[in-house]
């Protein structure tokens, strides 16, 4: 199953680092917490700089760890 982006408003699947997709930056959420606003872009505000990104559009993805041996 891929994962999806995520709206502002969506419930948070898993405890993890997640990237705003308009802009690139990181924030981490935890299972249960819901998707916010960006702090960096505003996107999902009147005062986001994207115009072309309105409310309810997806905003947030996961961020895939890299893999590597746990020791
Ligand atoms: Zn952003």
């Amino acid at each position: 199953m891929p994962d999806t982006p995520f709206s502002k408003g969506d419930k948070v699947p898993t405890d993890g680092e997640y990237v705003c997709v308009p802009c690139g930056y990181h924030k981490v959420y935890k299972s249960g917490d819901e998707f916010t606003e960006c702090i960096s872009c505003f996107s999902g505000t009147p005062q986001g700089e994207h115009e072309e990104f309105v409310e309810g559009q997806e905003m947030w993805e996961k961020v895939q760890p890299p893999i590597e041996n746990q020791t």
